[in-house]
């Protein structure tokens, strides 16, 4: 089965081939780059789920009348900052989606919060868009606190930053395999392989 991926993000794309292809199921992630490009969406549903539906149906407007559409919406939910940047991750730091000023950010708020006040947790919405308005959605969530400075080399966003529950090391020095079995996508991804699953069957 062909998921085609709403999102023109390579390092999603690559996160998500790798969990597809750890799920064991046969199910071929087909970027939207590969697919004639991921049409522009404003993220502004305001939630994750919103944004995830407004992307899949962005992409599957596109696409042969067949086609099944897997969205991502993710972001960084911190405990001192009420939730911020939550829905709007990608953009904390402005408009161009900065990954590395995004971060940048987030260790100068978080600055003089004291460890105890540092938790905070990742979601992922993955929602699947098919024919005839089919649609199925799958949510994950890590928890885990923030450090002081940015360590590690792997992983995107703010994964230096992103001690896990349980760990002492951040997603980014804990390297992809371990983050994929830990992390919010890895957890929701594991929800929508049992969903596959059933229905492959
Ligand atoms: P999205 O592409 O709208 O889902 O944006 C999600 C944003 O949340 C990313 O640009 C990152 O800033 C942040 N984010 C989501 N998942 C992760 C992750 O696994 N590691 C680090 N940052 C993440």
């Amino acid at each position: 089965m062909k998921l085609y991926l709403a999102s023109g993000n390579a390092h999603k794309v690559a996160e998500m081939n790798t969990l597809a292809q750890a799920s064991g199921l046969d199910v071929e992630i087909v970027s939207a780059k590969a697919a004639g490009g991921m049409p522009p969406v404003v993220e502004d549903a305001g939630t994750f789920i919103g944004n995830a539906r407004k992307k899949a149906l962005a992409l599957r407007s596109v696409l042969p009348a067949d086609a099944w559409v897997l969205a991502d919406d993710s972001g960084l939910c911190v405990d001192a900052l009420q939730g911020a940047p939550g829905v709007e991750s990608a953009y904390y730091a402005g408009p161009q989606g900065d990954g590395a000023a995004n971060l940048r950010k987030l260790v100068d708020v978080m600055r003089d919060v004291p460890p105890e006040r540092r938790g905070a947790h990742f979601v992922c919405v993955l929602l699947l868009a098919g024919p005839e308005g089919a649609e199925a959605v799958f949510e994950g969530r890590c928890d885990g606190v923030l450090g002081e400075t940015p360590r590690g080399g792997t992983g995107f966003g703010y994964d230096p930053l992103f001690v896990p529950a349980g760990h002492q090391r951040t997603f980014a020095e804990l390297g992809d395999e371990v983050k994929n079995e830990l992390s919010h996508r890895g957890r929701a991804w594991a929800s929508l392989a049992e969903w596959l699953r059933t229905r492959m069957n």
